[in-house]
């Protein structure tokens, strides 16, 4: 397997004076949209992230373009990636495949993930019969099939499924004391809820709480679809937002997206404003494929060198 740096060394060796991003992009359905990643990802190149991970779907097509997108932007760019993989509806023998084509491609940096549902993410989870019941087992698995450098995500505002933060927090431990080397949270648009994970982390494992967390930030573009995705991943917009987006949106049959799209980038900007200002380790962006929203975000923050990008 090459070796290839892990995102705790790539995010501790950045410039003194910027704060490392990253980005995540998620598998193309067709041609076109394939097209659109790989302009996407030589736009990332140019800005320097210092990773770009691959989201992993249910549906069997997905995951083949999850690992071929993945393994072509370890060996076509000068990305670095990191490979989401989840145990939804694959027996152990599957998955130490899996992590085997990523190792064939010279991948090891992997977030590990349980993963929800095919269909409906909030609905019933059933464990594959020869699978694994939760991520912290697929953690020790990845660790033990090589030399893997493992993420796994955690939950400003709790999982959907979790009893309690309490409880929330403690198999989140679990999953770093497996051998997990930082999480990347799920998007939250709370700087609040990020602080108290941290809080938390730290006071149920000063070890594992000294291990980075790395914030996700989704620059707003869409009212309509924001509020789709956090339906599906059970999380909240905060009041005061909601009421900034409505505004912008107006009153019209149709949404102004021109309008929802400035708020929602100053809103991301306040958000990495004040997530620098605390100390968080490095900045992780839904980018949903595009560079724009995300580039006008770190141009803000001043994270982005001035280069001449397409419009
Ligand atoms: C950064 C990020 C990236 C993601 N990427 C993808 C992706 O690419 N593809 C995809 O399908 N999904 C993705 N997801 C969604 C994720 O798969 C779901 O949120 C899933 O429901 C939880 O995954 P997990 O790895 O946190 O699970 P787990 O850590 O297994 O936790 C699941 C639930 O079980 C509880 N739990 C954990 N261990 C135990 C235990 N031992 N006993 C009892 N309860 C326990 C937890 O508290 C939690 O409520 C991503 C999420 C994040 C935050």
């Amino acid at each position: 397997m090459t070796k290839t740096p892990s995102i705790v060394d790539r995010i501790k060796s950045g410039d003194d004076r910027r704060i490392p991003f990253s980005v995540e992009f998620f598998p193309p359905r067709d041609e076109a949209a394939e097209a659109r990643l790989w302009r996407t990802a030589r736009d990332f190149e140019q800005l320097g992230p210092a990773f770009a991970s691959i989201t992993y779907g249910a549906g069997g097509s997905t995951r083949d373009r999850t690992v071929r997108i993945t393994g072509q932007i370890a060996q076509e760019t000068t990305l670095l990636p990191v490979a989401h993989l989840t145990a939804v509806g694959h027996s152990i023998n599957e998955l130490r495949a899996m992590v085997g084509s990523y190792a064939d491609k010279g991948i090891s940096n992997i977030l590990v993930l349980r993963g929800d549902p095919p269909g409906d993410p909030l609905g019933e989870w059933e464990q594959h019969p020869e699978g694994v019941e939760y991520a912290e087992e697929l953690v020790s698995l990845v660790r033990d099939l090589g030399d893997f450098h493992v993420g796994v995500a955690s939950f400003p505002e709790g999982h959907h499924r979790s009893e309690s933060l309490e409880s929330d927090t403690k198999y989140l431990v679990r999953k770093l004391r497996a051998g997990a080397e930082y999480s990347i949270t799920q998007m939250f648009f709370d700087v609040e809820d990020y602080l108290r994970l941290r809080d938390r982390v730290v006071a149920c494992d000063p070890f594992e709480g000294a291990k980075p967390i790395i914030p996700e930030i989704m620059p707003i573009t869409s009212l309509r679809s924001v509020r789709r995705m956090m339906e599906l991943s059970g999380s909240k917009l905060p009041a005061a937002l909601e009421e900034r987006l409505t505004r912008a949106a107006g009153t019209g049959p149709e949404e102004d997206r021109a309008a929802v799209r400035e708020e929602g980038i100053a809103y991301a900007t306040e958000m990495g404003e004040r997530l620098i200002a605390e100390g968080a380790p490095s900045l992780h962006f839904i980018t949903l494929n595009f560079s724009r929203a995300t580039r006008e975000v770190l141009q803000n923050l001043g994270l982005a060198p001035a280069v001449a990008l397409q419009p």
